[in-house]
């Protein structure tokens, strides 16, 4: 059972992280390079959502839009439950067409990043799940995510850290088994910031780095994408303009 000092008050901590990634939807730019149309993220053959143990009791109280994830054998579900962090649960929903927004739980809401934590704990960004990189259009896109977005994942991940105490370790240790991943394969670890910067993490010294977001890489399809006339860059570009 993971440690909670206090309730959690699952709806109030769902209004304060509502906002949606970008202003484009970025589930039409994944969707068309996926089976079926699906976006990568709402797709359960490619990625299970978990829950916390009293986010799954709100969600059971208040919709029934959940069940608990099941897997196609008792060995894939053991083998599974595994990686997740303590304390959490895999679930399923019913699907991106019947998606009700305010009851996706923190792992949709946070999809593709996680919060970011250097060798002394402090919570210094957003950093994402490399493992999708191929499939999620944001991870080739960073500049597409709103400030807002980025404002509203740091006051949530800070209210349940405070609140679920282990949470906080589990993404220390989780932070430092990415950067001992990038280290391996001599890659750095890209950074969004909760000032609009964006930066590279040598995952050996953890030595910081600002760039900017045209030296970021792009990844599968959306490299070839980001060479066509129009790019994903320029809309982004339009995009803002417009707010
Ligand atoms: S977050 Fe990534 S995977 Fe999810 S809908 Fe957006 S682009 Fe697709
Ligand atoms: S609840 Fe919505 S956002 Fe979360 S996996 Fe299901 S369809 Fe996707």
């Amino acid at each position: 059972m993971t440690r909670s000092h206090q309730p959690i008050n699952f709806k109030k901590l769902y209004n304060g992280f509502s906002l949606p990634l970008s202003n484009l939807d970025c589930g039409e730019k994944c969707g068309p390079y996926n089976d079926y149309g699906v976006p990568v993220c709402c797709d359960i053959q490619l990625l299970i959502p978990s829950a916390y143990d009293l986010e799954w009791n709100y969600l059971q109280s208040e919709t029934a839009l959940w069940r608990l994830w099941s897997g196609s054998s008792a060995i894939e579900k053991d083998s599974l439950q595994q990686e997740v962090q303590p304390g959490q649960v895999l679930i399923q929903c019913l699907g991106h067409q019947d998606c009700q927004r305010s009851f996706r739980t923190i792992t949709c809401r946070a999809f593709p990043f996680y919060p970011y934590l250097d060798s002394v704990g402090s919570f210094i960004g957003l950093a994402y799940y490399g493992d999708y990189r191929e499939q999620c259009w944001i991870i080739s896109n960073l500049s597409s995510v709103s400030e807002e977005y980025k404002s509203q994942f740091q006051t949530s991940f800070l209210k349940l850290f405070q609140l679920y105490p282990d949470t906080r370790d589990n993404f220390l240790n989780f932070s430092r088994s990415m950067r001992n991943q990038a280290a391996n394969v001599g890659e750095s670890i890209a950074l969004l910031d909760f000032a609009g910067g964006v930066f590279i993490v040598d995952p050996i010294t953890e030595k910081v780095q600002q760039i900017s977001f045209q030296d970021l890489g792009s990844f599968g399809p959306f490299k070839i994408m980001k060479d066509l006339i129009f790019s994903d860059e320029d809309q982004i570009q339009e995009s803002n303009k417009k707010k």
